[in-house]
């Protein structure tokens, strides 16, 4: 391993090896959350000078379709008055600047609340959006305004427990310390038997299965909030549809997958998102669900082959990028079929755009 706790001086691998030294095993959400909240701390990692690229800084159609797609519904719900465009871990503040743009074509012109805990993407947010209102946490957000909340790639971000099956029965999966001091993840010694779904009760030794305790919590505080104030929701990601078993856990650094448990704070660490029980979560916090769809499709249906050729008659030189970034978003060897959208609203409101079709096939 070419990363251990005596290569670092400071930071935080020194932290975690003296904790783990000291007081055993630390959980693999703990190792996660922590990680990420000094990766995000200290720079913007979005482009190609950065780690990784997202949808709305591929092409500016992806937040002008959101846009789109929250001022129909909104006016379609019958305009209800003091609209909020709320996005959780907008990043550098583009998907906002493309969707508020479009809604105002579309007649809505909601005020702004972002959720970020980074202080450099506040910093680069604020340039952006100097009149928008910013949250730690989704605590504060207004309690007596309808909320059109978008989050992409912020799920994912959140940190997962894992639960691994050993020979004695499921144990948490932990990360602990190798004799050359490099982290490992290793078997808890408590019995998690209890936490583990029926269906997956009997899967063999090695079987992991995942959950994000902290992405259910902040879908269920959108669902309890829309349910009351009226609203919808996108929540756009990586992720899966149907229960699954395996670590989904990736690091990526300047574009490379890296392994996750050398030099954390140093790369971003993913998990994919469990869809399908964020859906049902959201459902018994009394929203109604409008549909998860594949990326590719939603954009689809929501005419992003058209947006591109008016954006390429509108600027020739640039077609064949256009047209190269709307394969990216659309295509299913790209984005389109890895990322889901899943739709929200106050059960009162009309079905969402794109969702048609994953409605007609019914729930999972
Ligand atoms: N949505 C943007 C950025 C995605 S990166 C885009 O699509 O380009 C993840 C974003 O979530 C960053 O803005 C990061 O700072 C933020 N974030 C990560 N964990 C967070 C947390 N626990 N609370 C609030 N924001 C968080």
């Amino acid at each position: 391993m070419s990363s251990n706790a005596n290569s670092a001086a400071g930071g935080l691998t020194a932290v975690f090896a003296r904790l783990i030294a000291a007081t055993g095993p630390i959980s693999i959400a703990h190792y996660m959350a922590e990680s990420n909240a000094r990766y995000y701390a200290a720079r913007d990692p979005l482009g190609a000078a950065g780690d990784f690229v997202t949808a709305p800084e591929i092409s500016q159609m992806f937040g002008e379709l959101i846009g789109l797609w929250l001022a129909d519904i909104w006016r379609r719900a019958g305009s209800p008055e003091r609209p909020c465009y709320v996005e959780l871990g907008p990043g550098r503040g583009t998907l906002a600047r493309d969707a508020l743009r479009a809604a105002k074509r579309g007649g809505l012109v909601p005020d702004v609340h972002f959720v970020e805990t980074s202080p450099a993407l506040i910093s680069l947010q604020r340039t952006a959006h100097p009149s928008a209102t910013w949250h730690h946490d989704l605590s504060s957000l207004p309690t007596d305004q309808p909320l059109l909340i978008v989050a992409n790639e912020f799920l994912d971000a959140l940190p997962v427990r894992q639960l691994v099956r050993a020979a004695s029965g499921w144990r948490e999966r932990m990360v602990g310390l190798d004799a050359n001091g490099a982290f490992v993840p290793v078997v808890g010694t408590r019995p998690m038997d209890a936490a583990v779904p029926a269906l997956f009760a009997d899967a063999g030794e090695g079987a992991i299965l995942e959950a994000s305790p902290a992405a259910a919590a902040v879908v269920q505080d959108v669902a309890a909030r829309i349910a009351v104030q009226g609203g919808a929701a996108l929540f756009i990601d990586y992720g899966f549809v149907q229960p699954q078993l395996g670590s989904t856990l990736q690091a990526v650094r300047a574009h490379r997958k890296v392994d996750p448990f050398v030099e954390p704070g140093k790369a971003d660490l993913t998990a994919h998102v469990d869809f399908a029980s964020l859906a049902a979560i959201a459902e018994a916090a009394g929203a109604r669900w409008l549909g998860t769809s594949e990326q590719g499709g939603w954009l689809a249906a929501l005419g992003i082959g058209a947006r591109a050729g008016a954006l390429a008659r509108a600027a020739p030189e640039a077609a064949e990028a256009i047209e190269a970034a709307a394969l990216r978003l659309t295509a299913p060897a790209e984005m389109g079929t890895l990322f889901k959208v899943m739709g929200l609203a106050e059960p009162g409101w009309p079905d969402g755009a794109g969702f048609a079709r994953v409605n007609a096939e019914g729930r999972a």
